[in-house]
């Protein structure tokens, strides 16, 4: 399966001029996690097998909302800082594993 994640550049309708004020970012990000939870909540509270579906699909949209907003909160640092930015982006899976997480899979991200 390959998707793309977009890097972000600005959006005048909802005032991001070039989607670099980390403020903006943080409290996007809180809204963003609170609509994935809230989709859980829907999923967890739904018993119409019917609608199961939409409310998986609605997960979805929330929790790429959600990586959306990271993902701009590491271009943010990348500019800032581009090396320590790198390397603890390196040092992200060895320390999940260190703190004894087992991996499923993996997605590899690249930027062209
Ligand atoms: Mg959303």
């Amino acid at each position: 399966m390959e998707f793309l994640i977009p890097i972000l550049h600005s959006n005048e309708e909802l005032g991001f001029k070039d989607n670099l004020d980390l403020d903006k970012l943080g409290e996007k990000l809180i809204e963003e996690a609170k609509e994935v939870q809230s989709a859980i909540n829907c999923f967890l509270e739904c018993d119409d097998v019917g609608f199961k579906s939409k409310n998986i699909g609605d997960i979805v949209e929330e929790a790429m909302d959600a990586i959306q907003i990271g993902i701009g909160i590491l271009n943010f640092c990348m500019k800032e800082d581009g090396q320590i930015t790198k390397e603890r982006m390196k040092a992200h899976l060895p320390k999940l594993l260190k703190r004894g997480w087992l991996v499923e899979n993996v997605l590899r991200v690249e930027e062209f």
